[in-house]
């Protein structure tokens, strides 16, 4: 019985182990290209949407999905660091992918996570998704979106 009489060989470095293993999982899912995928199979059909990406043009979310919330479809919001945003509510955006966890921190709707939306095509950031108890909906920035004629 040696136990507590030798230190652990020096070879083993279970702290460094665990942060490149942690480094490699955040990669993974904060890394676009594994969604490049989605592009051609949905990029026709969204080309007819009403409002399309500001950079990449692509299809990102239609009039009729238009929501009113507190009265109103669209808001201005200051976000933490004073940037001011103008955005639309909308049902659904189907031309965005969201990405990463949903917060309650800051939130511009009283009840609502949210989380960050992007363009699925070129993953500009386009806005966020605000989850409720009971619904969800779209808050697109406006001056990141063209609306097609
Ligand atoms: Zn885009």
């Amino acid at each position: 019985m040696t136990a507590g009489s030798a230190p652990p060989p020096d070879f083993i470095y279970p702290n460094r182990i665990s942060a490149v293993l942690e480094l490699r999982e955040t990669r993974g899912k904060t890394n676009p290209d594994t969604n490049l995928e989605f592009d051609d199979s949905e990029g026709e059909q969204s080309n007819r949407s009403d409002f399309l990406c500001g950079r990449c043009l692509a299809g990102i979310a239609n009039r009729s999905a238009l929501s009113s919330r507190s009265g109103r479809t669209e808001h201005a919001f200051a976000n933490p660091a004073g940037i001011l945003f103008q955005i639309a509510c909308f049902n659904e955006a189907p031309g965005c992918l969201t990405e990463g966890a949903l917060t309650s921190e800051f939130t511009w709707f009283a009840g609502y996570s949210w989380q960050y939306a992007n363009c699925r095509r070129c993953f500009s950031h386009l806005g966020w998704l605000y989850v409720g108890s009971e619904d969800s909906f779209f808050g697109l920035i406006l001056d990141r979106l063209v609306q097609s004629s």
